[in-house]
């Protein structure tokens, strides 16, 4: 069965998307840490992520650091923070969140709830912070 994210790649669930090419997609995490939280994913379904093929592997953090370079010129925020868990849904990905201390990735902390209109706002300007940034 299709992992939750490969359904989202193929828009038979709604996201609100940031950035995609041939192999990666990047979208708005639903549950977020902090107003641009972003998870990084390789199209192709691979539950655990150092199970990636090698270049596909290297090709996702290149992808990634291209989507933080967008989110942190949106999100004011010190550093955007990197974490892999993946504990939660079997397919590959990246958490980009943005932060200003340690304890900003912690995953304990209670998640913001977001209006969808503020998602669909801060996806939109991520999203050409990201074209303006590939040029
Ligand atoms: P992990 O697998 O890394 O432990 O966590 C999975 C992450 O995916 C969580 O932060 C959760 O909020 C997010 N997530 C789970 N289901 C969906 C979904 O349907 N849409 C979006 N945008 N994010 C999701």
């Amino acid at each position: 069965m299709a992992s939750i994210f490969t359904k989202i790649v193929n828009g038979d669930i709604p996201s609100y998307k940031i950035a995609e090419d041939d192999n990666y997609y990047a979208f708005l995490d639903i549950n977020p840490l902090a107003k641009g939280h972003t998870l990084v994913i390789p199209k192709k379904e691979v539950d655990y992520i150092f199970d990636m093929e090698d270049d596909l592997y290297r090709g996702l953090f290149s992808f990634a650091k291209g989507v933080a370079r967008a989110i942190e010129k949106v999100i004011p925020c010190k550093r955007i923070g990197l974490t892999v868990i993946g504990l939660e849904v079997p397919h590959a990905h990246i958490h980009l969140i943005p932060i200003n201390s340690i304890y900003d990735m912690d995953f304990k902390q209670p998640k913001l709830k977001l209006k969808s209109t503020e998602f669909e706002n801060i996806a939109k300007q991520i999203r050409e912070a990201f074209s303006e940034l590939q040029g």
